[in-house]
């Protein structure tokens, strides 16, 4: 694909989306979350040679929520490698996103990194060795050095509206405490957990922070090893299979590539070897997926050729 054509492909999806924007419902169970307005939409395609071709919403910041969970599961397996196995799953759940029911099916181990019990396991092995306030640090200086930019924050407000409301998350946290399968007090590891699902990113920063997915574990821009080409790939695995909660396999039949969803309507998404992706939009369909995000970028994977399945 010749990538001047990107740009056209872009344009033509925000052209052809515009009537749409503001479909689907933004997220309300986090009070900040609801004030969002949903009239708006981003996309943001960076490619492994470092170009970068954006549309609409691009630069305007909004919560990744659970796309965190991805930047979080590189550091605790940077951490303790495939370790962490025993703490959490690698399966798909087939239930929502804050499901407790599993958990007690399978005795405080959830079934996979990017539900809110995994993700909740997965900060504990983070903070180890940690105050709380450091892991939330740690995460921060990662990204910011993954996007290169400074200006990627975590919006206080977001983090305090889900500490005041998230109680399934407490819920959940406190049920793994009592399987032993918290390390941390409940209180510590939730505040850093809320922390990360308010880190406030633009696609622009959110696609280049990830990029490291798409080229063998390095960012190909400063030609620095993030991870190994096999951890990436792993990851990549993790994403697919259960990236999207309960609409994991839905994403996969219509979009074809690994990608991770967040209630503020974001997803992130990687074609191997070619490109990382960002898609904002906060209007969410039933299962907690960005509405139109998704729709965006089915119709990139459609018109570019992309995806893990072949041609
Ligand atoms: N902070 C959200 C929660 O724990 C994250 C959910 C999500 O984006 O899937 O409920």
């Amino acid at each position: 694909m010749i990538m001047t054509d990107l740009q056209a492909i872009l344009d033509g999806i925000y052209t052809e989306l515009k009537p749409r924007i503001g479909e689907g419902r933004v997220a309300d169970y986090i009070p900040d979350l609801a004030k969002v307005d949903p009239n708006q939409f981003g996309l943001t395609v960076t490619t492994v040679d470092g170009k970068i071709y954006s549309v609409g919403d691009s630069a305007v910041p909004f919560s990744i929520q659970s796309i965190s969970k991805v930047f979080m599961l590189t550091l605790a397996l940077g951490k303790v490698g495939e370790q962490l196995w025993k703490r959490v799953g690698r399966e798909p759940s087939g239930s929502a996103f804050n499901s407790i029911v599993q958990l007690e099916q399978e005795s405080g181990i959830p079934r996979n990194p990017f539900i809110n019990a995994g993700a909740i396991a997965v900060t504990d092995v983070v903070i180890s060795g940690h105050a709380p306030r450091e892991a939330i640090g740690e995460l921060l200086r990662f990204v910011r050095y993954l996007s290169d930019d400074d200006g990627v924050t975590i919006d206080g407000r977001v983090a305090k509206s889900e500490t005041h409301t998230g109680f399934r998350n407490v819920a959940l946290a406190n049920f793994m405490k009592a399987y032993g399968n918290l390390e941390h007090p409940v209180e510590h590891v939730l505040g850093v957990y809320f922390h990360q699902c308010a880190l406030s990113m633009t696609c622009e920063q959110l696609a280049k922070a990830g990029l490291f997915l798409a080229a063998r574990g390095s960012n190909p821009v400063a030609g620095l090893s993030v991870v190994s080409p096999k951890r990436a790939r792993r990851i990549n695995a993790l994403m697919l299979t259960c990236g999207h909660y309960d609409g994991s396999g839905d994403f996969a039949y219509h979009v074809g590539l690994p990608g991770k969803s967040g209630v503020g309507g974001g997803i992130f998404a990687v074609a191997p070897g070619i490109a990382s992706m960002a898609v904002w939009s906060p209007g969410l369909n039933k299962v907690g997926n960005s509405q139109l995000g998704a729709v965006a970028l089915e119709m990139l994977a459609a018109r570019t050729g992309w995806s893990v399945f072949g041609d």
